[in-house]
């Protein structure tokens, strides 16, 4: 059966033709799911090199690479680090809740690269509101996807303290760019409110525009790395995402000895 099947001239079916249609649109919503299942168009993942359909996640089709993992906002981050990012000679990077990619990458480029985090699993044990670390003592500070989940103005004049004048603090978060402010109501406090409020239960806040002001806050520059076309068709990025670069002014690369 192809065809939609016609109303009856009454406007109401018997019961073998309610079976008949039902039969029809559950094969129609089949079909639909089957290919959202199985991606639509081929992609290409700039981290991996993979050509081919993305997975879904969900109901958000196209968002996998099936080869390495990645995700749209991994997949913005290099093409981003491809493009635009400045790395001094031997620079030292400081990767908080490292994507495990993300080394190879600095490595070849002959960075001392070193991860952070709370827990074991990373190289550094480091609370990125309280860095044990000193004063400008890094090139580049990475945190895709963490200030959502901490006090932000701390972490950021941590951020901007360890960094080296010439410096970059690397930044990705949730946010909607419609939002005039963020949304952040301290009297949440269940699993069920902040993942209704926040979509996780484990984040603070959901950012609105406003994110800029609170990144340059301790001191930084802010630049922006938007998703656009071609990149968000051909990579299946999210559109319109962006990674937020603040810079610590001061002569670039001038400590870097
Ligand atoms: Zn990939």
């Amino acid at each position: 059966m192809n065809a939609h099947p016609k109303w009856s001239p009454a406007g109401t079916r018997s019961a073998a033709e309610i079976a008949a249609i039902m039969d029809f649109r559950a094969k129609r919503a089949i079909d639909h799911v089957t290919a959202l299942a199985w991606g639509k168009t081929p992609r290409l993942c700039p981290i991996c090199g993979y050509r081919g359909m993305f997975s879904p996640v969900r109901h958000k089709p196209e968002i996998w690479c099936p080869s390495c993992d990645s995700r749209p906002r991994h997949r913005q981050l290099k093409l981003w680090m491809d493009r635009e990012m400045v790395l001094p000679e031997g620079a030292k990077v400081l990767h908080f809740a490292a994507e495990p990619w993300v080394r190879g990458w600095f490595e070849e480029r002959g960075a001392d690269y070193v991860t952070a985090d709370l827990n074991d699993k990373f190289e550094l044990q480091l609370d990125i509101e309280a860095m044990d670390l000193p004063d400008a003592s890094y090139d580049l500070v990475m945190a895709n996807h963490v200030l959502e989940h901490v006090d932000d103005a701390r972490a950021l004049a941590e951020m901007f303290r360890i960094l080296k004048p010439g410096g970059q603090a690397v930044i990705t978060v949730p946010m909607i760019e419609g939002w005039d402010v963020t949304h952040e109501d301290p009297t949440l406090k269940t699993e069920e409110e902040l993942r209704l409020h926040y979509g996780d239960p484990t984040h603070l806040r959901f950012y609105g525009r406003d994110v800029r002001d609170r990144i340059r806050a301790p001191g930084f520059e802010l630049h922006e790395f938007v998703a656009v076309e071609p990149d968000v068709s051909t990579h299946a990025l999210h559109r319109g995402e962006r990674i937020f670069v603040g810079m610590k002014p001061g002569p670039k690369g001038a400590d870097n000895g």
